[in-house]
């Protein structure tokens, strides 16, 4: 007896639910640091490169003091040599550790997007079906891209931003206090007026960059709408070049307003800290001034603070480190939407009364069974009611009914493409909520009237059914499909590329490529979705061939769109309105004279009367 699925409200609770508001929180620091954990190595080598060039970066001002006050004054020739030589050096040295450290940034910032993308892409390919129909692809492509491409910029740019001039800052008070404390604190003082507290305007670039992204979905989804091949058809056929230019320039136009307000954002904040640089070196040449004339204090100390690069060794960082916060955010704002997918819950989770391995399918003899299944894909519109069929393994059901009766819906329960809210379906006996997920769909093969296939080679995509296939399995494949002669014939054969989509091959020539790559998978089960547009006679029965030959010894579930695909079913179950109103063969069905016999004198006789004639 097949355990019934979990209360309505509890499984919308854990599935993909569109209308769930995204969760608001603050990204977790250590969340973030996670990512940087497999890279520790080279970051305490960046630490080590940092100090290292902090610390010879002080070099010129020390070396500006004892040329001043030492080797000057006593007119030593040879000093004046060494502490000028002395400069050079540091200077060298400082730019070889430097070009070493940008090496290490690199291989950090790049290790660390490689993984978060992996990571991304890895979760996404794991999201059930449901998020893709109500996610806009664009959206999804410029996460992945855009978004992790940022995270970059924080990696190489913002972390090594701070730790670079912290320890700028540290080495160099540090100097100024060993030469003059008096002065020190002098120059000191200026600091605290360029790290006034920068919160609303962090706040205000946050807010602005968060939409300035959400922009940037919007504007990279209608791109990938319209240039993918049906969008670009779409709009030549309809004439709307001229409407989607204007949909464009709209979305781009919001997109650069946002921008220019992004650009615009603290930058008088910025200019007022620029004028602190100016004016810290006339209050230290002021201060100065004032303990040479009365306290002795030497010109080189004078000198080496305010144009010997002391100064700008503290001020430069201090506005860095001031306007850095804003970078902080908005660098936490690409994390937090990369966390927001990383976070979503992926498919394949087993009910909670399963035991918390699941169990691996292996041999499956292919019974399919629903149980009194009722499902929705959103809560309010019920798509199936109470739906109970068996079908025996190595047997073929047909599913026919009129459109929207929700005969695609039944097959896609199968494979967890969706699970239903109640009842259940069971391969082999076993609830499929209970089972591997991907040892389930090992066992399920898929022809679908809209075929996809990869911008690739013939061979490559027919090798995705069976990645160790030989040469000669493909063709064998491509033989019982009906379609190595067609391959054979191109110039190319199985090293032909496809196409995007496989747009370089006819309608009836992608299905048949189709139907090779599930042979190869060689699946128990079978899910055919026959091709309502109607192919010439010559298509139509090398495809009907290639479908016999697929379905033989699998049990198949056929939505029938075609009488002979009818004639040959085992059993028939007509569906309308979500129910499974009627079931049983051909000639009994038709006997009845109820729902199938008005479709067959509607539908499949019209259609297929050839059909009918031969059989
Ligand atoms: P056809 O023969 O035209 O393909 P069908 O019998 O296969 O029709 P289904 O595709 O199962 O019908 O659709 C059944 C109902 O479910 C339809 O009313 C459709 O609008 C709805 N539906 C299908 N997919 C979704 C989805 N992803 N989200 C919401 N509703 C959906």
């Amino acid at each position: 007896m097949l355990a019934g699925g979990p209360p309505f409200h509890l499984m919308w609770s854990g599935a993909f639910d569109p209308d769930r508001p995204r969760v608001k929180r603050r990204v977790d620091l250590r969340r973030v640091l996670q990512f940087f954990r497999p890279y520790w190595r080279a970051e305490l080598t960046v630490l080590v490169c940092i100090v290292l060039v902090a610390l010879l970066g002080l070099a010129p001002a020390v070396f500006t003091k004892w040329i001043i006050d030492g080797a000057l004054a006593a007119h030593d020739i040879r000093g004046v040599a060494i502490d000028a030589g002395g400069m050079v050096l540091s200077a060298l040295l400082a730019g070889g550790i430097g070009v070493y450290q940008g090496y290490l940034n690199s291989l950090v910032g790049e290790g660390i997007m490689r993984d978060i993308r992996t990571s991304l892409v890895s979760h996404l390919h794991r999201m059930p079906i449901a998020f893709f129909t109500n996610t806009k692809t664009g959206e999804i492509m410029n996460r992945v891209s855009n978004d992790v491409d940022n995270i970059d910029n924080v990696v190489t740019g913002t972390l090594v931003t701070i730790v670079t001039n912290v320890a700028i800052m540290i080495t160099t008070i540090v100097t100024m206090f060993l030469m003059n404390w008096l002065l020190a604190l002098l120059a000191l003082a200026v600091v605290p007026l360029m790290i006034l507290p920068l919160s609303p305007v962090g706040r205000r670039m946050y807010d602005v960059r968060k939409r300035t992204r959400e922009k940037r979905d919007e504007v990279e989804s209608l791109i990938q709408e319209t240039l993918s091949i049906s969008g670009i058809t779409l709009i030549k056929s309809f004439v709307r070049e001229a409407f989607e230019h204007k949909r464009f320039f709209a979305v781009g136009t919001d997109l650069m307003r946002l921008e220019i307000r992004l650009a615009m954002v603290g930058r008088w904040f910025i200019a007022a800290i620029v004028a602190m640089v100016v004016i810290g070196p006339a209050i230290v040449w002021f201060g100065g001034g004032l303990l040479h004339i009365f306290r002795g204090l030497s010109i080189g100390t004078i000198v080496a603070f305010a144009a010997g690069g002391l100064l700008g060794r503290l001020y430069g960082p201090a506005s860095a480190l001031a306007g850095i916060q804003v970078q902080v955010v908005s660098a936490l704002a690409v994390f937090e939407r990369i966390f927001e997918y990383l976070d979503m819950q992926a498919e394949g989770v087993v009910r909670s009364s399963a035991s918390v391995k699941p169990a691996i399918l292996s041999d499956v003899a292919g019974e399919i069974r629903f149980d009194h299944v009722t499902f929705s894909y959103v809560p309010e519109r019920t798509i199936l009611h109470d739906v109970t069929f068996t079908v025996a393994p190595g047997k073929i059901a047909a599913f026919v009914g009129p459109s929207g009766a929700g005969k695609t819906t039944i097959t896609q329960l199968v494979p967890r493409f969706y699970d239903p809210q109640e009842g259940g379906i069971a391969v082999d006996g076993r609830d499929v909520r209970d089972v591997d997920l991907d040892s389930l769909r090992r066992h399920i093969g898929i022809v679908t009237q809209e075929t996809y296939l990869f911008h690739d080679t013939i061979a490559a995509n027919l090798r995705y059914g069976r990645e160790s296939a030989t040469q000669d399995e493909l063709e064998a494949a491509a033989r019982a499909a009906s379609i190595h002669d067609v391959i054979a014939s191109l110039p190319q054969g199985y090293d032909t590329i496809v196409g995007e989509r496989g747009h370089k091959l006819s309608g009836g020539e992608r299905q048949r490529l189709a139907i090779a790559r599930v042979l190869l998978k060689d699946p128990r089960i079978l899910i055919l979705d026959e091709a309502t547009s109607q192919l010439d006679s010559e298509n139509e029965a090398l495809i009907q061939a290639a479908f016999l030959r697929l379905m033989s010894g699998r049990t198949s579930l056929v939505i029938a769109h075609r009488l002979s695909t009818v004639l040959s079913a085992d059993v028939i179950f007509v569906v309308e309105g979500g129910r499974i109103v009627e079931s049983g063969t051909h000639a009994l069905l038709l006997a009845r004279n109820g729902t199938y016999a008005r479709l067959y004198w509607t539908q499949f006789r019209d259609r297929d009367g050839t059909a009918l004639a031969s059989s």
